[in-house]
């Protein structure tokens, strides 16, 4: 295969960049505008790696985007703004990227004949659930503007498999943690904060409920999706590993070896989803489960992070 992966120099899509030089005989070009969350230090490896080939550019970009996909017979898209926070403040560049950035590409791949189009997406499309866990084919039903613009995209792939016939597969995966992830997000944000002794500003009271996947598992199950999925599918892609907010918070201090007394209780974020999880039967049927519990992937983390 040679893989155009937008966004790969950001969390999960380097750490898919790296996993795919180190399996297989496949070329990547990676495309990515090298935003506050990208940085190349994480392709530190890769780069300079002759089946690797880095370009810096906007998935906006019509002319660059339709040259690279003429080039390559797969894309995944992971470029995207990803801090939901950040979308509450404003919601334009989410807008600008997540759903303008997906129709260039869709744009770009509905005439170039690629085999296969993966579009990458989350868990937070569907909303939160109180009880039970979310199918693929349940109805989306986001409620900050990150996942509206999520779900957005999603529907924009999925229309372009329908009506053009475009090789569409979509995978939604719940939180990821694990190397090279921004400092903006909860576990490296708690982690560093923990080993310096500052304090841990958890949410509401803490009972948010995440599932929790180690990002090596999800890029070892975005690969499945991408050889072995069918397409036209979405793939829920979850750990079943849920803690709350304040669970994780402790495992953080535990790890650290921190005090407790950091942990404070701040305002609530606006619209805070309470929980969300994920059936994960279909991605399971192709044979992927996860290889890490989240206390052996906090466990690498943690080391990463205090390295
Ligand atoms: P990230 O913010 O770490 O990385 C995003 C990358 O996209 C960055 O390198 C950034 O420079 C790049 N980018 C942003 N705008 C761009 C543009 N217009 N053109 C080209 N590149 C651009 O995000 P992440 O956490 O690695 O998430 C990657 C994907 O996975 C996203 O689509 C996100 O919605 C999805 N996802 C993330 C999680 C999670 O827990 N992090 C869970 C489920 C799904």
């Amino acid at each position: 295969m040679r893989i155009l992966v937008t966004g790969g120099a950001g969390f999960i899509g380097s750490n898919f960049v790296h996993y795919v030089i180190e399996q297989y005989d496949d070329e990547v070009v990676t495309l990515d505008a090298l935003t506050y969350a990208g940085s190349k230090e994480n392709l530190e490896g890769v780069l300079d790696n002759p089946r690797h080939e880095f370009i810096e550019g906007d998935i906006r970009d019509e002319e660059l985007v339709r040259d690279l996909v003429a080039d390559v017979d797969t894309v995944v898209n992971f470029a995207a703004e990803s801090h939901v926070d950040r979308s509450i403040e404003g919601a334009k560049p989410f807008v600008e990227t997540n759903v303008q950035g997906t129709q260039t590409l869709l744009d770009a791949a509905k005439d170039s004949g690629i085999e296969r189009f993966l579009q990458i997406s989350t868990d937070e499309v569907y909303g939160q659930i109180l009880d039970g866990k979310f199918s693929e084919d349940d109805p989306l039903n986001p409620r900050n503007p990150y996942s509206a613009t999520k779900a957005s995209a999603d529907h924009l792939a999925k229309s372009f498999e329908t009506t053009h016939d475009l090789p569409v597969l979509i995978t939604r995966t719940c939180n990821n943690f694990g190397p090279r992830q921004h400092p903006e997000k909860l576990i490296p944000k708690f982690i560093k904060n923990a080993s310096e002794g500052k304090s841990l500003p958890v949410y509401g009271d803490g009972s948010n409920v995440r599932e929790w996947i180690y990002a090596e598992d999800n890029c070892r199950a975005l690969d499945t999706v991408l050889r072995e999925g069918e397409i036209g599918e979405i793939y829920n892609i979850g750990s079943h590993a849920e803690k709350t907010n304040l669970e994780v918070t402790e495992a953080i201090l535990d790890a650290v070896g921190a005090d407790k007394a950091l942990i404070e209780f701040v305002e609530d974020r606006a619209g805070h989803d309470q929980r969300y999880a994920l059936e994960t039967e279909k991605i399971e049927s192709l044979g992927w489960e996860p290889a890490y519990t989240f206390e052996e992937g906090l466990e690498e983390t943690v080391e990463y992070y205090l390295e």
